[in-house]
């Protein structure tokens, strides 16, 4: 299956797509994860890259846009694969249709997290990071079993500098002017399936795979 997961920062898309990855077998392909991996590298587009970030601004298309391609490319997307966190914004989305065309393949389904905007600075706020192996924490809903340190691998958690306040609220509004449009664009393709992200993750998870006709085991 190709798939998309849209939603605002903090509504759990990485948390859902991960759990698609293991039943489904596809990989998750998150445009942060790949930027953040960047950054650490210290590569030339990881320096372009972590001004916008750290502002909670959008990386310039044509930067996220030729990840995606590179990506998309590679044998294991070949049977399907879950986007996190691509298309956010209009020339994203078309130049993905484009990309996808010029090799016979068409997305299955754009799941749309909705989850209201308290909730989600709620969550954000709270949010700890692992910075070597990228596991989430949170300190309310989900702490660390250790304070502070990371239950996969032990390293210090940290507050990733794109989950501070005014950076979230600023991330919140850029999803607003943005990424909301795509939400448009993919129902005028019959694409869109809303999903309510206010539940748990296992919830949240059953009505994903629901709406995507995925037999529960
Ligand atoms: P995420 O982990 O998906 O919330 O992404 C973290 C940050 O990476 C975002 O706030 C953006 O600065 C950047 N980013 C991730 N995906 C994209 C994208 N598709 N287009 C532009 N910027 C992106």
């Amino acid at each position: 299956m190709k798939l998309i997961m849209l939603g605002p920062p903090g509504a759990g898309k990485g948390t859902q797509a991960q759990m698609l990855v293991e039943r489904l077998r596809i990989p998750q392909v998150s445009t942060g994860d790949l930027l953040r991996a960047a950054v650490r590298e210290g590569t030339e587009l990881g320096r372009q890259a972590k001004s916008f970030m750290d502002q909670g601004r959008l990386v310039p298309d044509e930067v996220v846009i030729g990840m995606i391609r590179e990506r998309l490319a590679r044998p294991d997307c070949q049977g399907g694969f879950v986007l996190d966190g691509f298309p956010r914004a209009v020339a994203q989305a078309q130049a993905l249709d484009r990309m996808l065309a010029e090799t016979g393949r068409r997305l299955d389904a754009v799941l749309s997290i909705e989850v209201p905007e308290g909730e989600l600075l709620r969550r954000l706020t709270g949010r700890l990071s692992c910075p070597a192996c990228g596991a989430m924490f949170h300190k309310d809903s989900k702490p660390p079993r250790k304070s502070g340190l990371c239950d996969n691998c032990g390293s210090r958690l940290i507050t990733r500098d794109d989950d501070r306040e005014e950076t979230i609220r600023k991330r919140l509004s850029v999803y607003a002017e943005q990424t909301e449009p795509l939400k448009p664009y993919y129902r005028n393709q019959g694409l869109l399936k809303p999903i309510s992200g206010s539940g748990t993750p296992v919830e949240i998870g059953r009505a994903i795979r629901e709406a995507l006709g995925i037999k529960d085991v």
